[in-house]
């Protein structure tokens, strides 16, 4: 029986995430039943509320587009704070605004290096009490600042109602790797070294740094996706089972898993850039960021010793796709002409988390005739081919989740400092970095780093069956 927030502050009003995510989400919120509070946004831009409400209807028409019902409740609900961070006078405008409620829940979509001003300020105006708080990614750029980060967060909030937002945790596709592992039996006894060669990764966009050159300079892509979103996919296919219903049992399996990762070394990563980064407006004429990065890792656990993880990201790739290959072994005798490893990957189970979501399950089968050789055939799981689009997008479900003080889908404390101390030993190690063609699969090395165990799966357009 948790309590459900009573008001929904958010920090950054005016700002690039509010006005592509945030207001959209709130709507959608309204229109599903969800949001019934008073919403009050917090920024210096020097608005008046006419104008936040102004700016909310652009939001949403270039967004997915204006329920007119539920604008009109929205444009109710909406308050506007105006004043700055660092000025306690703004803190005392937000205590009256919320007018009594006893448990809001604070979004910081700010600046992480303004996070600590607004928590101590929130403490010192009393609107910290039964209160949650939800942080937007990146958490620190490496494991000191990670941590110095949970410690402001902590001097002012219990862990428990401090949520870590990362949007990818809230996809369809990604809440169904949990779902589909544990509410099977027949995966269980292969899901291992024994049976298991290698997981491989892909997460590519197929276009580049756009207008985010200059923050793009200042995180690189192993910060951006890798050490958030595509751990957070590796921890849900690695995690044992949690051992009792509710998040704080998904949390403490998946910071296990990332305890179990082998700290990176400089040979475990490939960085790539791709060629005309350097003449995006705001880029450095002679950056060396990593726009693309392959990795391997392993996680010495009982039940992944052994088994490499190959994880890569990269901008303006051939695709924009996100896939996981779960490779199993080959069968250990090669009876048939065509048997592995000759003819293909045989036996995998690929999820396929955007564009589309789905999970197949791929064998070989006979072709009809009188010779020994079969096909690939990939057995599509949740029906046929699933091409769909989501009804409920990632940050309408997580802020419902937050404002139930629902964490499940959050990431935790400790699982988000024990990922940086994976990644924090490369992080400095200058690395080269190799260039790469536009609208490629990124640089060679990267083929070079997984050849151990075969080759990248490249999906092609369209993704599913591809
Ligand atoms: P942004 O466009 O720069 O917006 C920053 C907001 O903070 C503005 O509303 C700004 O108000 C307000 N602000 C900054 N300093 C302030 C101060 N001293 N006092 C009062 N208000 C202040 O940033 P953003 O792109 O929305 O990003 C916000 C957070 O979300 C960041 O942590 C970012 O990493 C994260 N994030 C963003 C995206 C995205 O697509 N944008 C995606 C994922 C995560 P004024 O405009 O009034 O100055």
């Amino acid at each position: 029986n948790i309590p459900h927030s009573d008001a929904f502050v958010f920090f950054g009003a005016t700002g690039d995430l509010a006005y592509k995510k945030i207001f959209p989400a709130l709507q959608a919120m309204i229109l599903h039943n969800d949001l019934n509070v008073p919403i009050i946004g917090v920024a210096r831009s020097d608005w008046t509320l006419d104008k936040l409400r102004e700016h909310a209807r652009d939001s949403l028409e270039h967004n997915g587009g204006v329920d007119e019902h539920a604008f009109t409740r929205l444009s109710a609900l909406l308050q506007y704070v105006d004043g700055d961070y660092q000025d306690a006078a703004t803190f005392d405008q937000l205590k009256l605004a919320l007018n009594g409620a006893i448990r809001p829940l604070h979004y910081l979509a700010i600046h992480p290096g303004m996070f600590g001003t607004v928590v101590q300020a929130l403490a010192k105006s009393g609107c910290t009490k039964n209160a949650r708080v939800i942080v937007e990614k990146p958490f620190g750029r490496d494991l000191a600042t990670a941590h110095e980060l949970n410690c402001a967060l902590r001097s002012a909030f219990p862990e428990e109602s401090i949520l870590r937002i990362d949007h990818y945790l809230g996809k369809e596709a990604i809440m169904n790797i949990l779902y589909f592992r544990f509410a099977n039996s027949f995966l269980e006894p292969i899901w291992n070294r024994n049976y298991i060669d290698s997981v491989q990764i892909t997460l590519s966009e197929d276009f580049g740094v756009n207008e985010r050159g200059a923050f793009y300079e200042t995180t690189g892509c192993l910060r951006d996706v890798v050490q958030n979103h595509l751990f957070q996919i590796v921890a849900l296919l690695a995690m044992e089972p949690p051992s009792y219903r509710g998040y704080a049992a998904v949390h403490t399996q998946k910071a296990e898993v990332f305890r179990a990762m082998c700290a990176l070394k400089p040979n475990d990563l490939v960085r790539g850039q791709y060629i005309g980064y350097r003449e995006e407006p705001g880029v450095a004429a002679d950056s060396d960021v990593e726009t693309f990065c392959a990795l391997r890792l392993f996680i010495d656990s009982w039940r992944w010793a052994g088994v490499p993880w190959y994880l890569r990201s990269g901008k303006f790739m051939r695709e924009s796709v996100a896939e996981v290959l779960i490779q199993l072994k080959p069968p250990p005798s090669k009876l048939f002409a065509d048997s592995q490893p000759t003819s293909g990957r045989a036996n995998y189970l690929r999820f396929w988390l955007s564009p589309n979501s789905g999970i197949a399950l791929a064998a070989r089968v006979k072709r009809e005739g009188k010779e020994f050789v079969g096909d690939q055939h990939e057995l599509y799981l949740g029906g046929e081919r699933i091409i769909r689009r989501e009804t409920e997008t990632p940050y309408e479900r997580l802020l419902s989740d937050a404002m139930a003080g629902n964490g499940a889908l959050f990431a935790s404390e400790d699982a988000v400092e024990a990922a940086w101390a994976v990644v924090d030993p490369v992080l400095t190690s200058h690395c080269p970095v190799h260039l790469y063609q536009p609208y490629s699969w990124g640089p060679g090395a990267a083929d070079v780093l997984i050849a151990p165990n075969g080759n990248w799966h490249n999906p092609g357009p369209g993704h599913v069956g591809a």
